[in-house]
């Protein structure tokens, strides 16, 4: 096994994104987007601050020394404490017919009822996994279950399997391939749950959604006899551990053309959304010092906790001059002492937050600059590390606008693209920085304050209402994963999308 050093933080998903500020985005104009309005506005217009996600209170990485030395761990993300979007959560209405495909029209609407068919074949089947992974929650690194009984189902239907990807003892590779060439779609399934709350997050949906989507496309090649390959990643540790950013390295989305997947979150009733996230990163300071009596002999010590204070202190009048989206937050530890020895050791766990991996790394640089500085003035040593960045979700326009347009023609949802970042984070940032990429958001019913991260959402992520969003927007994603590979010029916008937004310094 080489599952890379064990990260202890918990980081975080997108579910937090639907409870931001709905707002209509200009970026797709001419596309079919409509959803709130003053008529029909989300249920409430929360403050992004509220979105500040909480600090785990895990323990960081060890054993790792140096400035700038990468170690995988990752804060936490997420705020997902609810609010009232089971006021707004009717039931559920069948999807529009086949015909009914709007003014604006799917690709190839034969392909989708072959989609529809096949996944509502699959429906119970899926239901059934869904509800096996999560009632057999696994956290980080620790998804066997899930990676048993995945690759033997994606084996069981014509798929070829890799077990254990790339050293990964959880990660796994699913991939089938018909006729000769053409190109490759690549989906996602995450599986992980969290520390004793299960899982609370919803990665069982995301797990058959991806599921879903490949075996609803292997069927679309077939049947419509379309060459091309569709490749389904089982990705490990998306709450901590950065699973995707490890496969990303390791060479696992090298040959994808694309890549899709979906994520659950509190919301309005059958919708879907698109936006971009925060980009993030963990840092860990420790200070070491020199123990004395506090008393007898203070000036034969150095003391390490008030390198912490200067820290502290330091970066709360940083936080003052930076951009109201940047985030900076974090907490001393050390270890307990008595206030009559001088302490020896203090140790800081510190996440940063901005809209854009430039702006992220900037700001990393100035909270640096105060542990130094804490350091060199009270004579400590100090001894900074940082976890492996999660990148800002950079969706793809064209891929979003196409998903949209499916989603809100043919599949029971209602879908957006929204300008604002959610303040969420996730591994799937960095794939999209490689190659075109969308990762949707979908509502499932919840309670009130029962966001993503409470043990009510997982129960949430359990129910029949959660298991049809979730399979109506795995038809949305296959749909528009096909024409991908079926459709040479919609690839080509795809790919001038993405080689634009590299150039996009606001993304
Ligand atoms: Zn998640
Ligand atoms: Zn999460």
């Amino acid at each position: 096994m080489s599952t890379p050093e064990a990260p202890h933080m918990q980081a975080g998903c997108l579910g937090g994104i639907f409870k931001t500020r709905f707002r209509r985005s200009s970026n797709l104009k001419g596309h079919n987007t409509p959803l709130v309005t003053s008529d029909n506005p989300a249920p409430s217009a929360l403050r992004r601050d509220e979105l500040a996600h909480r600090s785990s209170a895990s323990p960081g990485p060890s054993g790792v020394s140096g400035e700038h030395k990468p170690n995988i761990y990752y804060g936490t993300c997420c705020d997902f404490s609810g609010k009232d979007y089971t006021t707004n959560w009717p039931i559920w209405e069948d999807p529009p017919p086949y015909s009914n495909t709007g003014s604006s029209g799917i690709f190839r609407a034969e392909v989708m009822r072959t989609i529809e068919y096949v996944l509502d074949q699959l429906d119970p089947t899926l239901r059934k996994l869904s509800l096996q992974i999560h009632d057999n929650p696994e956290i980080m690194f620790q998804e066997k279950f899930a990676h048993d009984t995945l690759s033997q189902f994606m084996e069981s239907h014509g798929f070829s399997v890799t077990r254990h990807y790339l050293g990964m003892d959880t990660a796994w590779r699913a991939e089938f391939a018909h006729g000769k060439g053409g190109r490759v779609l690549g989906v996602n399934s995450e599986m992980d749950a969290l520390p004793m709350i299960g899982h609370a997050c919803g990665h069982n949906l995301i797990a058959i959604s991806g599921v879903g989507v490949a075996i609803a496309v292997k069927a679309a090649l077939e049947t419509h006899n379309v060459p091309g390959k569709v490749v389904l990643l089982g990705t490990p540790a998306e709450e901590g551990g950065g699973g995707k950013v490890i496969l990303l390295e390791r060479g696992g989305y090298t040959d994808m053309d694309v890549c899709v997947m979906c994520h659950p979150a509190p919301g309005i009733a059958h919708s879907a959304g698109i936006s971009t996230s925060l980009a993030m990163q963990a840092m860990e300071v420790e200070f070491f010092g020199q123990s004395a009596h506090a008393a007898a002999a203070p000036w034969e010590g150095t003391n390490a906790l008030d390198a912490a204070f200067l820290a502290y202190s330091s970066i709360a009048v940083l936080r003052q001059q930076i951009k109201p989206d940047h985030r900076v937050h974090g907490v001393i530890k050390g270890h307990n002492g008595a206030a009559n020895v001088i302490p020896d050791y203090a140790k800081m766990r510190w996440y940063v937050r901005a809209p854009t991996r430039e702006q992220l790394f900037s700001l990393r640089d100035r909270v640096q600059a105060c542990f130094k500085a804490a350091a060199m003035a009270t004579s400590c040593r100090a001894n900074i590390e940082f976890g492996l960045p999660y990148l800002e979700l950079r969706q793809n326009s064209v891929l979003g606008a196409e998903f949209i347009r499916t989603a809100n023609n043919h599949c029971g949802i209602v879908s957006e693209v929204w300008e604002f970042a959610s303040a969420a984070s996730t591994d799937f940032g960095n794939v999209t920085y490689e190659l075109p990429s969308i990762h949707p958001i979908f509502a499932i019913p919840t309670q009130p304050h029962g966001g993503n991260h409470s043990p009510a959402f997982a129960e949430s992520a359990r129910s029949t209402e959660a298991h049809k969003a979730c399979m109506a927007i795995s038809k949305g994603l296959a749909l528009t994963g096909f024409r991908v590979i079926n459709d040479d010029d919609f690839f080509r916008k795809v790919r001038d999308a993405f080689e634009l937004s590299k150039t996009d310094k606001t993304h």
